[in-house]
């Protein structure tokens, strides 16, 4: 029977954690730098303009019931949740067919299904190798489907910008066909990027060791503020005819979190079977879904598939995502400015480099406990910030507060 031996206490999420400690903080000056959501500049969340409308839409359509989704999700909302990953209907593999969509959970539902397809038809390596540092839960999803795990650098300490020789080196040391799961823009939890050359250098070790990208998209238009800037290196892999997956979330770009609007495509490449090889793993992936789901959920999916098959909603939507994007851009300028004007000792030019929701301070832990304890401002040990906690009123403080435990 189940008894304590056989069922080990887990540990607690740290973030989870950090959540409680910073609700449970009674100082008026606290700031919460913890949470992955966007925050406007009093600090509350934003539900999206184009969202309230997209919403009033839903409401008032007489037409609208309850009834399961298909299996694979609102073809409305899948097959534009592509092109908008793709780079519009133009894309070569939308063109050919070579794609092929499936609703998911969020873009942990989709993360998820597609190491379970891998985990079941990958005909490669079944190892995949993770940033590191990565999205904490990529470990435990990866692992929950049986695949190896492998890291290859990412941070440079030194710089607080990318390892690239040290990416580089692990890719081309990792065995022929290994599974990289690489993240399309704003890179969780450093916000350090590729820039586009080196995408391009990565794409080609990844050629010629025959590497399989899956790519993890949960920021596109947060990072800069512009689709198609966000969704380079996917576009730039799939021009190159990889074969590639792509696990799409809109719980930020869309301030959906708690909906769970997501989508799993997979493209495959430019063979000459690779219609009817699409077909099959559209097939399976139905299969696999309904074990696990059934039929994926309407509400966050309906929302997005108004806003993305409406020229004005979808130009609304461009401007709103320019109001996110740009207000933690400007916090990102803020920090940094009042750093530099205290004379904070060390270089604080990353904080403007990196890019979208979070960015790595470089402070270490000692440090991150000490601004919690003097300061109230509350981070994850790895000192990685979220820029949404940062508006205003705030940034001063905050700025000061780092300041004192860095000297
Ligand atoms: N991947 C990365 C890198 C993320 O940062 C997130 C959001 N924290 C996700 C996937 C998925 O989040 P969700 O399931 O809420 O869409």
């Amino acid at each position: 029977s189940f008894t304590a031996q056989v069922v080990p206490q887990a540990p607690e999420d740290p973030l989870f954690g950090l959540m409680a400690a910073y609700r449970a903080d009674n100082a008026p000056n606290k700031v919460d730098l913890g949470i992955g959501a966007y925050r406007d500049n009093n600090a509350k969340p934003w539900v999206l303009p184009v969202v309230k409308k997209a919403d009033e839409i839903l409401r008032n359509d007489p037409e609208l019931n309850h009834e399961y989704a298909p299996i694979a999700g609102i073809p409305a909302f899948t097959g534009k949740a592509a092109e908008l990953i793709l780079g519009g209907a133009d894309s070569p593999a939308i063109k050919e067919k070579r794609v092929t969509s499936i609703q998911t959970i969020s873009g942990t539902g989709a993360v998820h299904l597609g190491a379970l397809f891998l985990a079941k038809f990958f005909p490669g390596t079944k190892k995949v190798y993770l940033s590191n540092p990565t999205w904490a839960n990529h470990n435990q999803i990866f692992s929950n489907v049986g695949i190896p795990i492998a890291q290859y650098p990412y941070f440079d300490k030194k710089t607080r910008g990318l390892d690239f020789e040290g990416m580089k080196q692990a890719l081309l040391n990792a065995e022929d066909k290994s599974i990289i799961l690489l993240h399309a823009c704003a890179h969780n939890p450093t916000g350090v990027d590729p820039t586009f050359d080196q995408w391009k250098e990565i794409a080609q070790i990844m050629r010629q060791k025959s590497h399989f990208p899956f790519f993890d998209t949960a920021y596109q238009g947060f990072a800069t503020g512009d689709l198609m800037k966000d969704n380079a290196a996917v576009r730039y892999f799939v021009e190159q005819g990889f074969e590639l997956l792509v696990a799409q979330s809109f719980a930020k770009n869309f301030g959906l979190y708690g909906e769970r609007a997501g989508c799993f495509h997979v493209v495959t490449g430019p063979a000459s079977d690779a219609q009817e090889t699409i077909k099959r793993i559209a097939s399976q992936l139905a299969i696999l879904q309904r074990s696990e789901i059934s039929n994926p959920p309407l509400y966050g999916a309906r929302i997005a598939s108004t806003v993305l098959n409406d020229k004005a909603l979808f130009a609304e939507w461009e401007e709103n995502l320019r109001t996110m994007s740009g207000r933690i851009i400007d916090m990102r300028k803020a920090l940094r400015g009042k750093l530099e004007e205290l004379g904070t000792p060390g270089t604080w030019n990353h904080i403007t480099d990196q890019i979208g929701m979070f960015s790595f301070t470089g402070l270490s832990e000692k440090q991150v406990l000490k601004v919690r304890e003097d300061a109230h401002v509350y981070m994850t040990k790895n000192g990685r910030i979220s820029m949404a906690g940062l508006n205003t009123n705030n940034v001063e403080y905050v700025a000061k507060a780092f300041d004192k435990v860095v000297r």
